[in-house]
């Protein structure tokens, strides 16, 4: 067994609210080895972000983790002490998310605010703090750095902002990065940009990553593997190009009917094509599979009793007991539904 730098396992977190009881991650399991990058990936609900704030141990009230281990390094985050564990944030495992406005300050300069994320974790002068800041903006490729430190939040472009936070994520060498759709707030030519500078400092930095998104088309050039989230439960884990070529869950393959297309003319989108039915309520999840009622493969079997994640092969796992038909039209008990997914956008 190769030694993960984090290893989830079983892990459930629950929302306790008046409704009911909502399991947005339910009995999750997955591994990160040392500079790779799992791309965690669902539609929006999914319980992605629910999944990374639990290794945080950020989860708001009425959330709370219910099972599972969270192995970092070889130590269970939900065992350390809250002091332990904040040692951990930043220092060991920093976030960055879609939105950089909501993480930074409006009344400071964005030299500032890095140079503080450093002086949290290192003893350094002012002065030392700052140059250090500017340092690292220009690692992020922010071109002139030394000029673009003195600049507020909002005197940045989106995708000048999301470097920053990357620049203060990174400023105090993390092990692992947990990248909450990072490139979803941006246009498309930024987006590309972003991926490939959080590649390039995957292998400077030797940076694992876990990397979130509601959009497949992202994780093609950037992880390693990818697993795929519905309901809270993952339906789907393989390596990348298993993935896009050979989907083993019919959620999966419903997913890649709406990634975009690189042609020669660019990239082009695909008339979206979302996957018929709608995103489950959690509150009221059916017996059995959680994607049967959105599924073209359904059969009898898939509604009654729980389905596991099968081991497909030595490389992958998916939770559908028809996962060898999975691309096979003629298994699809459904053809009206599948239908639309013929039509192409010319
Ligand atoms: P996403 O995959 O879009 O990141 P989240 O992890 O944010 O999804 O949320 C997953 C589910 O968890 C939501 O659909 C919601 O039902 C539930 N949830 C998240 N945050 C809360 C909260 N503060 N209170 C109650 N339920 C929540
Ligand atoms: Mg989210």
């Amino acid at each position: 067994m190769a030694d993960n730098i984090l290893e989830v396992k079983n892990l459930s977190t629950h929302f306790f609210t008046r409704a009911g009881t909502i399991k947005a991650a339910d009995d999750v399991s997955f591994n990160i080895e040392p500079g790779s990058t799992l791309a965690l990936v669902g539609e929006s609900g999914s319980g992605k972000s629910v999944t990374s704030l639990s290794i945080m141990r950020l989860v708001p009230p009425p959330g709370k983790v219910t099972a599972g281990e969270i192995m970092f390094n070889g130590r269970d985050l939900l065992k350390l002490s809250e002091e332990r564990m904040r040692r951990v944030r930043g220092r060991e495992i920093a976030m960055i998310f879609q939105d950089p406005m909501t993480s930074l300050n409006p009344v400071y300069t964005v030299g500032d605010q890095i140079a503080e994320a450093i002086e949290l974790h290192e003893r350094l002068s002012r002065k030392q703090a700052w140059a250090k800041a500017v340092e690292m903006m220009t690692r992020v490729k922010i071109p002139d750095a030394e000029r673009r430190a003195r600049d507020y939040p909002h005197q940045l472009s989106g995708g000048m902002r999301q470097r920053v936070m990357i620049a203060m994520a990174l400023s105090c060498k993390p092990k692992l990065l947990i990248a909450d759709e990072p490139t979803t707030a941006l246009d498309v030519t930024i987006q590309a940009e972003i991926l490939e500078l959080l590649k390039g400092l995957r292998e400077d930095f030797e940076l694992s990553m876990l990397l979130i998104t509601h959009d497949l088309g992202v994780v093609a050039e950037t992880a390693g593997r990818v697993a795929v989230m519905y309901a809270g439960r993952i339906v789907e884990e393989a390596p990348v190009r298993q993935i896009f070529g050979n989907p083993r869950h019919p959620y999966t393959e419903g997913l890649l009917r709406s990634v975009p297309r690189l042609t020669e003319q660019g990239i082009r989108r695909r008339r979206l094509e979302t996957i018929e039915g709608t995103v489950p309520n959690l509150l009221h999840l059916p017996e059995g599979c959680k994607f049967a009622p959105r599924c073209a493969y359904v059969i009898d079997e898939c509604t009654t009793a729980d389905i596991p994640l099968l081991q497909v092969d030595d490389e992958r796992r998916a939770r559908c007991i028809r996962h060898d038909l999975i691309g096979d039209v003629s298994a699809r008990t459904r053809p009206e539904r599948v239908g639309r997914s013929a039509a192409n956008a010319g």
